[in-house]
């Protein structure tokens, strides 16, 4: 971890400059405390500013619209021209925006700044102009971060390759257990540029905001400075959109930069402590580490069941706080508890209480569809985890329970399953395999669990998941769990996974109904 000094150091002495961001635009951008950012300094940057939005959408069209309320000349442009962006682009041409459907590759003449959605691919054309024009390129997190207002809410942000829903949702269920207010927003649902706005009176809505970030939003936002951060675990995921595992980690690495209180990483994720020590952050940032086991000095982890702190305590080599009870964490699983201490830690980092820790934790519920357990039918127990889209996260949920009667496959989207079904092989009772790419766990299944029952469905109609819950409840003993987590992307049978868990759901509750 390098704070500012020791850059500037580095750079006097000829070392590598630490950060490799693109340009933020200064001629935008303001720091905290600029009174420039209250709403008169505001309009006065943006005005006749000529701004590209790049795409219609969830972060497009309330982009456009601040954008031109401050003054800015605001053009959209969106690849697609179906009927719903036809809708979209009347409506925005009659506040005053200028909306080019159909070409979302070429940059309009004049352009002094793009925001694009955070799912657009860096290597577009659009972007490989603005590059080439010296414009700096903003995502919708970073367009948030140079809107706050002067007395913004300070950001503990949140990312990882799992678990980051999770974890921020139980980062605002504390904070809120602490008496302040907050929200949890970003990649979440809830709008960032709505949360960082003031109100109508021009005061903030919020004494802090917990941030959840997907490597996408953080690859867009070069000038974003959270108060602190945590990355949860890197596992390879979206490498398609990245290009590489490298340039994936590197945007995640990228939620520690500036960071001023805590760089917050996992003690069994070395990838994660890594990142803090190549972060630039401010002097005196410290270096927070999370483990389920005992933790070591500036680390919180458990003893005994217990979730303490060896981090946020006057003297950490010789004493611990107590947070919490694992029984406090719902579900008590072991990657779940992971993410409740990385909550924690960042709480404690904003100042925090123990107790609005543990209140915070026995508040927060998980949303549905993330190991959600869904009814007892003959003794054998029902579990819902849709949400693992991917092998690290089935990894996490199969370490969970034992045995397992597990329902799996989908897309695929280019993982192998070796490691995670070679890891899970004594926990199974059997498999039920359904989806587009089911052969590839099959063929793992066949090398590393040879002797485990294995029913292919080859069935993908909407009486597939029916069919599957059946197949799972002949192999399941009692005591067992039918655990579904696909370790897969469920669209080549479902519209999304909410879908997919919603089917299962039914299944296991028209099971239930015969058996009662
Ligand atoms: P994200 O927002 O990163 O997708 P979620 O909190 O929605 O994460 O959880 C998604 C899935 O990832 C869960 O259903 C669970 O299977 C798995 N998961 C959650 N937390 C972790 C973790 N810390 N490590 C590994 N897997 C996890």
């Amino acid at each position: 971890m390098r704070d500012r000094r020791t850059r500037t150091l580095l750079r006097g002495l000829g070392g590598r400059q630490v950060s490799d961001r693109q340009p933020a635009g200064d001629s935008v951008g303001t720091s905290p405390g600029d009174p420039a950012r209250d709403a008169a300094g505001l309009r006065a940057r943006w005005h006749g500013k000529r701004v590209t939005v790049a795409g219609l959408g969830v972060s497009g069209v309330p982009a456009a619209r601040t954008l031109k309320d401050l003054g800015a000349v605001v053009t959209v442009v969106n690849d697609g021209d179906d009927e719903r962006a036809r809708s979209q682009a009347a409506e925005l041409a009659e506040a005053g925006i200028t909306v080019r459907l159909g070409d979302g590759a070429t940059l309009p003449e004049g352009t002094e700044l793009v925001v694009t959605a955070p799912g657009w691919k860096p290597d577009k054309p659009l972007f490989l102009a603005a590059a080439e024009a010296g414009v700096p390129v903003w995502g919708d997190v970073e367009l948030a971060w140079q809107l706050r207002g002067p007395d913004a809410a300070p950001w503990l942000a949140v990312t990882g390759t799992n678990g980051k829903t999770t974890t921020v949702r139980m980062l605002a269920a504390i904070l809120r257990a602490a008496g302040l207010r907050t929200e949890a927003v970003g990649n979440i649902g809830v709008s960032l540029l709505d949360a960082v706005l003031p109100d109508e009176n021009g005061r903030e809505k919020y004494d802090v905001l917990a941030v959840e970030l997907s490597s996408y939003q953080l690859h867009w936002a070069p000038s974003l400075r959270a108060h602190s951060a945590a990355v949860l675990n890197i596992a390879p995921d979206h490498l398609d959109w990245h290009g590489s595992m490298e340039a994936y980690t590197a945007d995640k690495g990228r939620v520690y930069e500036g960071n001023t209180v805590a760089c917050v990483y996992n003690a069994a994720d070395k990838v994660t402590e890594d990142l803090v020590r190549e972060a630039d952050v401010e002097e005196g940032c410290r270096a927070i580490g999370f483990t389920l086991g005992t933790p070591g000095p500036s680390q919180l982890g458990v003893v005994e069941g217990i979730l303490v702190d060896r981090a946020f305590v006057e003297n950490r080599s010789a004493q611990a706080q107590e947070l919490a009870e694992i029984g406090d964490i719902d579900p008590p699983a072991p990657h779940n508890i992971a993410n409740a201490l990385a909550a924690a830690a960042l709480a404690r980092a904003y100042g925090v209480a123990p107790a609005a820790v543990r209140d915070g934790l026995r508040a927060f519920r998980p949303d549905p569809h993330r190991i959600e357990h869904v009814a007892d039918v003959a003794g054998v127990s029902y579990v819902d985890d849709s949400k693992a889209t991917n092998t690290h996260a089935a990894e996490a949920s199969l370490a969970a329970y034992d045995p397992i009667v597990w329902i799996a496959g989908g897309l695929a989207k280019g993982a192998s399953f070796d490691e995670l079904v070679g890891k899970s092989a004594k926990r199974l009772r059997g498999v039920v395999l359904i989806g587009r790419d089911r052969a590839l766990i099959g063929e793992a299944l066949a090398r590393h669990a040879p002797e485990v029952p294995v029913v292919d469905l080859e069935q993908t109609d909407t009486g597939a998941m029916s069919a599957a819950v059946r197949a799972a409840a002949r192999l399941a003993k009692t005591g067992d769990t039918v655990l579904m987590a696909p370790a897969c992307a469920s669209m080549d049978m479902f519209v999304n996974y909410n879908k997919r868990g919603e089917a299962f759901a039914d299944a296991v509750r028209a099971l239930a109904a015969e058996h009662a």
